[in-house]
């Protein structure tokens, strides 16, 4: 079988290829990077009547926006515990709160525009694959909701079925708050949305170089330059030279999705009753979702390193499937392709400055939420609205020692996970 890999969503929602249009000498916002950030940024700025250039070096939307999972996670890599151990009681519950309000801001958006991308606020199952992973997970459950008044529901042994047609966990938590979503509509509805409101996108122009000149700042791109008074940095895992600052602060790393061919409706409904989406608590996190139309299961997680060949690669994540879902053995894969996530040391999602340009990124993997919320956050400061308050904004993230944008330590890290989750599958 021949495997694609063009992400299974372009199918539906092929990318648009843009006419060229010029670019005006000046404006009030430009933007860098048109994908569920940059264009969220740009139809908050442009519905408010500001003037907004948006500069993707590729197609709109061809990064990680419409390659994603779909899985409208809004997760927060730290656990609420150890997130008041770095900022503290009062900061830490504001952002567990807010990742609930942005669950739900998401959902707000999708309607306010009329997008249509088979949002399914389905839940969320999160296996546990030992006791012990278990009994910390109930006990993080039960910290949130004694902080915070935020509900999430644990799922005993004798409840998985409901959940997952898998014998691999212990238990979990059931998350009804998520969902899923086609991310290439999201992407399509969010640039008409944006471009109606008055945005400019100018595809296929990557942004060379960015400097402040009197008070404004002069924005060259490959086909071009403009002044503009404020610039917004939406590049997350596709940043390049044409930023070194930022560069040494985020770090890519590379993520894999495989897709089955066409199940039978009943298979997957029994694999992920009610069209649940499902992941993992590992080092090494897997998530699992089914197609829109119910007739295939998608698999993400990160790509391992150490596999420098596709077609290893896609059997490593076949297997990986298997594993979870001995059902689907001789079962084929379909569609195959990978993309980049991006880490900052600060692990959690932010909004900061540097030299007055304004940055949204570090989604840690989880932005299908976290990626317009904040593009609308930081659009809504530059209007000087008070909405703009978040408890994501900070200082920068720290550098990564030794590192100028060639992630050569990923494989060791990755690795080190990997033993990780296997002595943890041992205990
Ligand atoms: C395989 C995969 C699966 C994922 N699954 C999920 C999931 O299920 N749930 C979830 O919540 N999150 C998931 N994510 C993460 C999520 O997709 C991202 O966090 C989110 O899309 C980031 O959006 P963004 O707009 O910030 O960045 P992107 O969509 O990556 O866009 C950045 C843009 O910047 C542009 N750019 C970079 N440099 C320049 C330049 N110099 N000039 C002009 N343009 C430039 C790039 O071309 C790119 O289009 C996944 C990511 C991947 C890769």
């Amino acid at each position: 079988m021949t495997i694609s890999q063009m992400p299974y969503w372009w199918e539906d929602a092929p990318l648009m290829a843009l006419p060229k249009t010029d670019i005006s000498p000046a404006c009030d916002v430009a933007i860098v990077g048109a994908g569920f950030t940059g264009l969220s940024a740009a139809l908050t700025l442009s519905k408010a009547g500001k003037s907004v250039q948006v500069f993707d070096k590729d197609v709109v939307g061809a990064a990680a926006s419409s390659r994603n999972g779909g899985i409208t996670s809004g997760s927060l890599r730290p656990s609420l515990a150890s997130a008041v151990a770095r900022f503290g009681e009062e900061r830490a519950c504001a952002m567990f709160v807010e990742a609930k309000q942005a669950r739900l801001g998401l959902r707000e958006l999708i309607d306010a525009h009329g997008i249509d991308c088979d949002y399914d606020l389905s839940g969320m199952f999160t296996g546990a694959l030992t006791v012990s992973d278990f009994n910390a997970m109930k006990s993080e459950a039960q910290l949130l909701f004694n902080k915070t008044g935020i509900e999430t529901q644990i799922v005993t042994q004798d409840m998985l079925p409901d959940h997952v047609g898998s014998n691999k966990y212990v238990g979990g938590l059931s998350n009804s708050a998520i969902g899923t979503i086609h991310p290439a509509k999201l992407v399509s509805g969010l640039y008409k949305a944006a471009t109606k409101a008055g945005a400019v996108i100018h595809a296929e122009t990557a942004v060379l170089n960015v400097k402040q000149h009197a008070g404004s700042f002069q924005v060259e791109t490959e086909h071009g330059h403009c002044q503009a008074t404020n610039v917004i940095v939406a590049t997350n895992g596709y940043g390049d030279d044409s930023d070194k600052w930022l560069r040494r602060r985020l770090v890519p790393v590379k993520s894999r999705i495989v897709v089955t061919e066409e199940l039978s409706p009943n298979l997957v409904a029994s694999l992920m009753p009610n069209g649940r989406g499902m992941g993992e608590r590992k080092k090494l996190y897997r998530y699992f979702r089914p197609t829109p139309d119910g007739k295939r299961i998608l698999m993400g997680g990160r790509e391992p390193p150490w596999v420098n060949n596709l077609d290893r690669s896609i059997e490593h994540g076949r297997r990986a499937l298997i594993s979870i879902f001995p059902q689907l053995e001789g079962v084929g894969i379909t569609h195959s392709w990978s993309g980049n996530v991006a880490f900052s040391r600060s692990d959690i999602p932010q909004f900061f400055s540097h030299e007055g340009i304004h940055y949204a990124v570090g989604f840690c993997g989880s932005g299908t939420v976290w990626a317009p919320w904040l593009g609308n956050k930081v659009a809504l400061k530059i209007l000087g609205d008070p909405d703009g308050t978040t408890s994501f904004e900070s200082d920068p993230p720290p550098n990564v020692p030794l590192y100028r944008g060639k992630p050569w330590f990923i494989p060791a890290m990755i690795a080190g996970y990997g033993l990780q989750d296997w002595i943890n599958s041992r205990r």
